[in-house]
């Protein structure tokens, strides 16, 4: 008799003192997961702090899944895309847009900025020391550095970059090798679904791992923490929501692929609850990825490629909070800034962000290399760092959902989406 296992995301009705919990959808415990966790955190207080470890098992899971998964599903990918050029064409597109949006966002942060003025007035106790400025690599040593001298150590160290490549290049040897490179195609299409189903597995414990999360943050900074810049958070949090309402919702979703968004912020939700709760949108990307392909139908070729590329380099919120965060450190200094210099602050933080990796407080760090660029003391730095975490939720939900908005795009326009699936209301 053939054996039957339960997908453990399937919601499943039984009664008990479970039944009602176990009858959910995926999404709606996550969501009141995140709710119960800023309760708990709340009265808890710093105790909170003895949950965490079931938040950083989660994070473990999820990072767990990522080398695997990226590298096995992108070389299914390429595999089954035998056109190269239109790989190429898909690869030049994403990067444009990637650039786009994060523009946008960045002038959406220094508008914010200069309405809100986050700095204005405000008392800073200055400590003496200033965080130390990270050396930004020069672009030909990115460029160079994308390419791994040992592909194994790529892959033990969880280069994103560097791993893509060797996908790449995998792929389209074993499609250049035909009948003989069949066995290895085949071995790479059942371990990416093994994968797949993996993902799926760790999934089922976002809830326990997000409420903890949230409990530790919630926890942790109480409002006495919050409360003196309340206005950076205000308008981080403002920010983020209007480029990707206007922008990614309205100008990609709606304007360009001519979609409903209902369906795409439906589709997206897990992936964007693990963001705001991990800050990590490289380990976001297992979530990334199967919202991608499963509530939103892109297909594996293009949500293999697109997603682990806009994980590493598109960052629209890292970009838009480094434009608020700036003219906030400006203000509270009562530095006036020259048109040059927001010149100079879009070009910085739209390279400070491609640069920035996936991973948590990354932004901050970059953000030294927005302030030396136009002067601004870096004493700033101390002062945000502070709440970088608060900051850190909500871009780094808007990184992920501006990766998901260009999968979509990219996939409408090469025929690679599948509406049907995206129009579809999805089971978990
Ligand atoms: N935590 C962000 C991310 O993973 C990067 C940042 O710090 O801005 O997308």
């Amino acid at each position: 008799m053939a054996k039957t296992h339960t997908d453990p995301l399937k919601p499943t009705r039984k009664g008990g003192p479970f039944g009602f919990w176990t009858s959910l959808k995926l999404w709606q415990k996550i969501i009141i997961a995140l709710v119960l966790g800023v309760i708990v955190g709340a009265v808890l207080g710093p105790n909170a702090e003895l949950i965490k470890p079931i938040g950083s098992l989660f994070i473990n899971l999820i990072k767990m899944l990522i080398v695997p998964l990226v590298f096995s599903s992108l070389v299914v990918g390429i595999c089954s895309m035998d056109d190269i050029q239109k790989m190429g064409r898909i690869g030049l597109k994403s990067f444009f847009i990637y650039l786009l949006t994060t523009a946008v966002a960045i002038t959406i942060g220094l508008i914010i900025g200069t309405l809100l003025e986050p700095g204005v007035g405000l008392n800073m106790e200055l400590p003496a020391e200033a965080t130390a400025v990270k050396e930004a690599p020069s672009f030909i040593q990115t460029l160079l550095n994308m390419v791994p001298k040992n592909p194994i150590k790529a892959m033990s160290s969880g280069a994103i970059l560097q791993i893509i490549v060797f996908a790449l290049m995998l792929g389209v040897a074993i499609n250049l090798a035909g009948e003989k490179g069949k066995p290895v195609a085949n071995v790479f299409e059942s371990f990416a679904e093994i994968m797949y189903k993996m993902t799926h597995m760790v999934m089922a414990f976002a809830p326990y791992g997000v409420f903890a999360l949230m409990a530790w943050v919630a926890g942790k900074y109480g409002l006495e923490v919050l409360l003196p810049l309340s206005k950076v958070i205000l308008g981080v949090y403002v920010g983020c929501i209007l480029h990707v309402l206007l922008t990614l919702t309205f100008g990609g979703i709606m304007m360009t692929a001519r979609l409903n968004p209902i369906r795409y912020w439906r589709g997206i939700i897990d992936a964007q609850a693990v963001a705001f709760t991990t800050t990590s949108s490289s380990g976001t990307l297992p979530v990334t990825m199967e919202c991608a392909r499963t509530n939103l139908g892109v297909s594996k070729p293009v949500s293999s490629f697109v997603l682990p590329l806009g994980a590493t380099i598109n960052m629209d919120g890292t970009a838009l909070y480094q434009g608020v965060a700036a003219l906030f450190v400006a203000q509270a200094f009562g530095i006036d800034l020259t048109t040059g210099q927001y010149i100079t602050i879009i070009l910085t933080s739209t390279l400070a962000s491609i640069g920035s990796a996936g991973v948590p407080g990354a932004g901050l760090i970059m953000l030294s290399l927005v302030l030396t660029s136009v002067g601004l003391p870096l004493e700033g730095l101390a002062v945000i760092a502070g709440i970088d975490r608060i900051l850190d939720m909500a871009r780094t939900t808007v990184n992920v959902t501006g990766d998901l908005m260009v999968s979509v795009l990219i996939a409408k326009s090469e025929g690679e989406l599948d509406e049907e699936a995206y129009n579809r209301v999805a089971e978990v």
